[in-house]
């Protein structure tokens, strides 16, 4: 490769501290220093002093937007959005670009990472005082040996130990948010936002039991927004997304009330009615957040949003197939099989993502059935069973590169 080659190193105020206060980039003689702040323990750089220290410039668009303009290449990157784009290549990041002070800052992972991968002609060194602590959640290549920029692993394969899986249990609705509340033809007694708690918390009680990381996006009752719930899952690296629900009818009649089933869901444009009534069901939950949850409404953001999730689909099909498939076993049923609808909480997790309708709480003896600890247990340790199995054959398949 000819032309400006720079070299990238992080260097520690002392060998005792972990955290690097500076990246240094090297242009042949030249070298310049570029501060890392660190905001709420994460590891930051500021974008407008970085291009200038790689000759590079900062662009700054409208709606959230930013384009690095380096000799090479050009980066596209919107605040708050975990993505980057290169023409027309996505690049998944560990954490989201941020504005703070009217500054944009770039992950400390951007510049180990992505810049040495996608940045053409920049290679990252370790720093020379490197110490074995990796730096706070943004990389673990810091502590090993320094590797030519083609060689380096995807960001993803630094998130985390290779093995330790991490299953994001999001509880469906929750505070001023019920959810459904039946049975039809009683006086209400069922909660959804109820259910949905004692289920995902006993979710991941198994799962913790069988060595899975679990982050959930409630343990209380507590709203949450929709759109949070895709950021948290996001923010913790997760693996695998699971939003667990209760159904209802869409009207209210006796023969409504005598629906009943398990239904398992995954993000795509809802093809059938009965698919849009629920998905207009659970995205419901919109109007009990404020505005400052409300989405940004920049096009182009929904954009990447939607690009990264395609390439989760037939993931999160899978997913939900097994899942589904599971729950013969313990469900008193009918099947109502697998789904697809756009549901608002699955749109922004980036990682195979599924909702779990564990059946219609408008129905009397279903409710009834919802409501007991055993059967709550049961569903548990069934999806349980589904999630390990599924995240086994997932390793089977991209283990080798991740
Ligand atoms: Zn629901």
């Amino acid at each position: 490769m000819i032309g400006l080659i720079l070299t990238l190193q992080i260097a520690a105020a002392a060998p005792s501290m972990p955290i690097p206060t500076f990246v240094v980039v090297r242009d042949g003689g030249t070298v310049t220093s570029v501060p890392v702040t660190i905001d709420g323990g994460q590891a930051s750089v500021r974008a407008d002093a970085l291009m200038k220290a790689m000759h590079g410039m900062l662009i700054t668009g409208t709606n959230l937007h930013y384009t690095l303009v380096l000799p090479r290449v050009r980066l596209d990157l919107i605040d708050g959005i975990p993505f980057a784009k290169r023409d027309s290549l996505t690049i998944p990041l560990g954490r989201a670009p941020q504005v703070r002070g009217g500054q944009l800052y770039l992950p400390l992972q951007f510049v180990s990472d992505v810049i040495p991968r996608y940045g053409g002609g920049y290679y990252y060194d370790v720093p020379r005082t490197a110490s074995s602590t990796p730096i706070a959640s943004t990389s673990t290549s810091t502590a090993q040996p320094p590797v030519a920029s083609d060689r380096l692993p995807p960001p993803s394969a630094v998130r985390k130990p290779v093995g330790r899986r991490m299953v994001v249990i999001d509880a469906g609705h929750g505070g001023p948010d019920n959810g459904m509340t039946g049975p039809i033809g009683t006086p209400a007694w069922f909660v959804e936002k109820d259910v949905t708690l004692s289920v995902a918390k006993k979710l991941a009680t198994v799962l913790r039991a069988r060595g899975v990381d679990v982050m959930m996006t409630r343990t209380t009752d507590t709203l949450i927004a929709l759109a949070d719930r895709g950021k948290i899952a996001n923010s913790n690296h997760g693996d695998v997304f699971i939003s667990i629900h209760v159904n209802a009818p869409g009207y209210n009649t006796a023969a409504a009330a005598r629906e009943r089933g398990f239904e398992t869901y995954f993000l795509a444009e809802a093809k059938t009615e009965d698919e849009r009534r629920v998905q207009d069901m659970e995205n419901e939950s919109v109007k009990f957040e404020t505005g400052a949850n409300a989405p940004k409404g920049d096009p182009l953001s929904f954009i990447i949003t939607d690009m990264a999730q395609n390439e989760h689909l037939r993931e999160s099909s899978d997913l939900a197939q097994t899942i589904q498939n599971g729950l013969i076993e313990v469900h008193p049923g009918p099947n109502r099989g697998v789904q697809q609808a756009n549901f608002a909480v699955l749109r922004g997790s980036y990682m195979p993502a599924v909702l779990v309708e564990i059946g219609f709480g408008s129905n009397q003896s279903e409710a009834t059935f919802l409501t007991d600890q055993d059967n709550q247990r049961a569903l548990a340790r069934n999806i349980a069973e589904s999630v390990v199995a599924y995240l086994a054959h997932y390793q089977s398949r991209v283990g080798a590169t991740r």
